[in-house]
């Protein structure tokens, strides 16, 4: 699995920090989303699937 963000369109809701923070992170200043980890390992892509799926702003992006 790959994962990418639009940073300019996230809101900094933070859903995707609480449900993968190993791979997302929140920069301190703004909230704006950090891709921490681009190419997860399997156990985490449950929690990444989720993710973009409630992320507010369609700003996580998956594929294979
Ligand atoms: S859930 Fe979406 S909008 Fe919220 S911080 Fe994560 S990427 Fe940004």
């Amino acid at each position: 699995m790959k994962v990418s963000v639009d940073a300019d369109k996230c809101c900094g809701a933070g859903s995707c920090v609480l449900l993968a923070p190993d791979v997302f992170d929140q920069r301190e200043e703004d909230g704006i989303v950090v891709l921490l980890d681009a190419e997860p390992p399997q156990e985490l892509h449950d929690a990444v699937r989720e993710a973009a799926d409630v992320c507010p702003a369609a700003v996580i992006a998956l594929s294979q």
